[in-house]
């Protein structure tokens, strides 16, 4: 749950047919190996004309659905229109790819051009009339025909995506709708485009050595490195991404530098032209009012309908325990941070720049573990090669690098994944380092989903933003990084099993992340570790010693992790109960929240609502459904824990299961999928107990 990454969403898509130009690649079929997007031949103008032919096809598509004369029936109403976006998918996919990972100007302006065809576009057939009142014939005939329960969900979600679209809704509520969506869409883009260039304008160039006392040697390597690269050759550079910024804070002896570099981070997008508050204020009091118009009391209610906590009363269930839980050991971690400040640096309060620099002294001399000294065990592609022997232990599958298949970077590399018996089942693309066109975080992309029983294979890919090589020494991976990459590999895992039939199955948020957290549990395993875990340049094994310290540690610094995490899934919650549309002033809201909740100032949440893109950006759906990543760790753990029982983390019959639970994807219940799984309800006990909350 460190790793709080997105699985990107896929864009549902849009506008007007203009005469598609001959050497578009959208136009034509592929001819690359496994019909993979040709990168090399798709150029930025070549979108927005397949955007808007691939809206203009849907809407045909749609003409014929409802100027069917045969009755409605599932075939030539739910399945006809689940295959009417076929023409839009790929463009939408790869265009989704590249505005996340490869994204520049040009790009960003064409999705501001391409948001609002697209609000316009999904509101054209989800408040369509006619379709509308076919889907509803369906519905109400369900039980007349013999459907399965992959297609009984797809019809509910269907017909609810209808209702909760407005299909209900007066004409005069319709255009109002309409007008509200079409806003939030560009507002969404534009609180992204502002917290992008909020963090990659910013830098801190050190000019003085002593100034980097205490950073490690890749660290100051990597700052070097940037630093000429930005033309300013015998100085050190450093900015908000992941990489850089958390390494210093932990690292840097100076205090000060610590502090600004924290600041700059946690005051993104407060002032200026980079200023995000008008943008979410307005968003926050539009979403209310778009949940008051389909008879929703707040906007959480609208979302929550639809994942496993159902409501917010489900959600706060669920949180506060844990928050209490993590509350109470961040204060306990408090007080040795505050013992050891006491010795080394006397008078001096403890400040939220100094937590995780002597939070990792105050393990060094509780654990006598130094995660510096753990990093030559963890290079890039060690821990990618066991994530995958994890993979094939659990699933038997095999992964072979192609390369052969068209890339949209030189960094990105392509992995065939094949079953024990060698049939194909998949692509997975990795991309795993910083660039500036890159956003932040860690993701599970996929440029192609699976459907017809996998008769069409998958194309996914993995997004992070890992420590790069510096010199001539390999990426090497933090324990934070492990274990995303391990995370990111079990939602490409989820996509690349995935057997439902359809495109359109259920959109739980707080269970998507079981698979990918679940993950996360192998990596840190003495026994998995192990096999990965080998130095870089003598090959030779993770000492058992440090393994058994990294076991023995695994609790340690959870208070301030849980507790940073929950103050934005609970900011987040607050965000999304407000009752009435009106606009906030976004600062004081943020503080009476925090403050109601107990958080102490030690501890910032970790993301501050100016540059919270979970649940502001566009299209990244985590609205109200922060708190999915600890909600789907009491699945995870529960599910660990059934491995785990068996006394063998890679017993074959619950390999099995859950590969059939990762195969359904959500085409039934999530609660039933994993009922099936684990024979029982999920249980938070082995959350609790797993970071020390009990
Ligand atoms: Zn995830």
């Amino acid at each position: 749950m460190r790793s709080t990454c997105c699985l990107a969403s896929l864009l549902v898509l849009p506008g007007f047919a203009q005469t598609p130009t001959e050497a578009n690649p959208f136009f034509t079929e592929w001819k690359t190996p496994f019909g993979t997007p040709p990168f090399a031949e798709i150029k930025e103008d070549h979108f927005l004309p397949a955007f808007r032919s691939g809206m203009a096809r849907q809407k045909a598509a749609i003409k014929a659905i409802v100027e069917s004369k045969e009755a409605p029936n599932f075939a030539n109403t739910i399945e006809a229109y689940d295959r009417s976006g076929a023409a839009l998918e790929p463009v939408g996919m790869v265009f989704g790819a590249l505005s996340g990972a490869e994204t520049n100007p040009r790009l960003q302006a064409i999705n501001r051009e391409l948001a609002p065809l697209q609000a316009k576009h999904r509101d054209d057939i989800s408040l369509d009339e006619k379709l509308w009142s076919r889907v509803k014939v369906v519905w109400e005939n369900r039980a007349k025909e013999k459907l399965d329960p992959e297609q009984l969900r797809l019809l509910e979600n269907r017909f609810k995506s209808f209702v909760r679209s407005g299909a209900n809704l007066s004409a005069e509520q319709k255009t109002r709708m309409r007008a509200v969506n079409e806003e939030l869409s560009k507002l969404g883009v534009q609180f992204g485009d502002l917290l992008l260039k909020a963090t990659k304008d910013y830098r801190m160039v050190v000019d003085k050595a002593e100034d980097l006392k205490g950073l490690p040697e890749n660290q100051k390597a990597a700052a070097a490195q940037a630093a000429k690269k930005a033309g300013l050759e015998g100085k050190w550079l450093f900015t908000l991404d992941g990489p850089s910024i958390w390494p210093f804070l932990q690292f840097a002896e100076n205090r000060s530098l610590r502090q600004g570099l924290l600041s700059a981070y946690l005051d993104r997008c407060q002032a200026g032209e980079t200023d995000t508050k008008p943008t979410v204020a307005r968003i926050a009091a539009l979403r209310v009012e778009k949940a008051k118009l389909l008879g929703y009391p707040t906007w959480a209610d609208f979302v929550l309908e639809e994942n496993m906590a159902k409501d917010p009363g489900g959600v706060y269930g669920l949180l506060k325990p844990v928050w209490k839980g993590a509350l109470a050991k961040a204060k306990v971690e408090r007080e040795e941070i505050r013992a050891l400040m006491a010795k080394e640096l006397p008078g001096a309060k403890l400040e939220s720049w100094d937590w995780r620099f002597y939070q990792d002294k105050v393990r060094a001399a509780k654990y006598d573990l130094d995660e510096e000294a753990l990093k030559p065990y963890f290079s890039l592609d060690k821990v990618r090669e066991g994530a995958f022997h994890v993979a094939t232990r659990l699933y038997g599958i095999t992964f072979s690098e192609r390369k052969d298949i068209p890339v949209y970077h030189p960094e990105v590399r392509v992995f065939e994944v094949k079953e024990k018996d060698g049939r194909h089942l998949g692509l997975l693309y990795t991309d795993y380092h910083p660039r500036p066109g890159k956003r932040g975080g860690a993701w599970c992309g996929s440029l192609r989903p699976a459907r017809e029983g996998h008769k069409i294979t998958p194309l996914t890919t993995n997004v992070c933003n890992f420590t790069r090589p510096s010199g001539d020494q390999p990426a090497l991976l933090t324990p934070d990084e492990t274990r995303t990459l391990f995370h990111e590999f079990g939602h490409a895992l989820n996509n690349l099993f995935y057997m439902g039939q359809y495109r359109g199955g259920g959109r739980a948020q707080d269970y998507v992340e079981l698979p990918s957290q679940i993950m996360e549990n192998w990596a840190m395993e003495p026994e998995v570790l192990k096999d990965y875990a080998r130095h870089y340049k003598t090959g030779e094994s993770i000492p058992a010693v440090l393994a058994a310290k990294i076991k023995q540690s695994r609790t340690f610094g959870e208070g301030f992790a849980t507790t940073e995490y929950m103050a934005a899934a609970l900011l987040d919650m607050d965000w999304h109960t407000l009752t009435e549309p009106k606009v906030v002033d976004v600062n004081a809201f943020e503080k009476a929240s925090l403050d109601k909740w107990g958080l102490i100032p030690e501890i910032p949440s970790r993301y501050r609502t100016p540059f919270f893109n979970h649940i502001f950006g566009g299209g990244s759906g985590y609205s109200a459904g922060y708190y999915s990543y600890i909600w789907s760790a009491v699945l995870d753990s529960d599910a660990f824990l059934a491995f785990k029982e068996k006394g063998n983390l890679f017993d074959p019959a619950t390999s099995a299961a859950f590969r059939k639970l990762l195969e359904k994807g959500q085409t039934e219940e999530p609660a039933a999928i994993y009922r099936a799984f684990r024979g029982r309800d999920p249980k938070v006990d082995a959350l609790l107990e797993k970071r020390g909350l009990k």
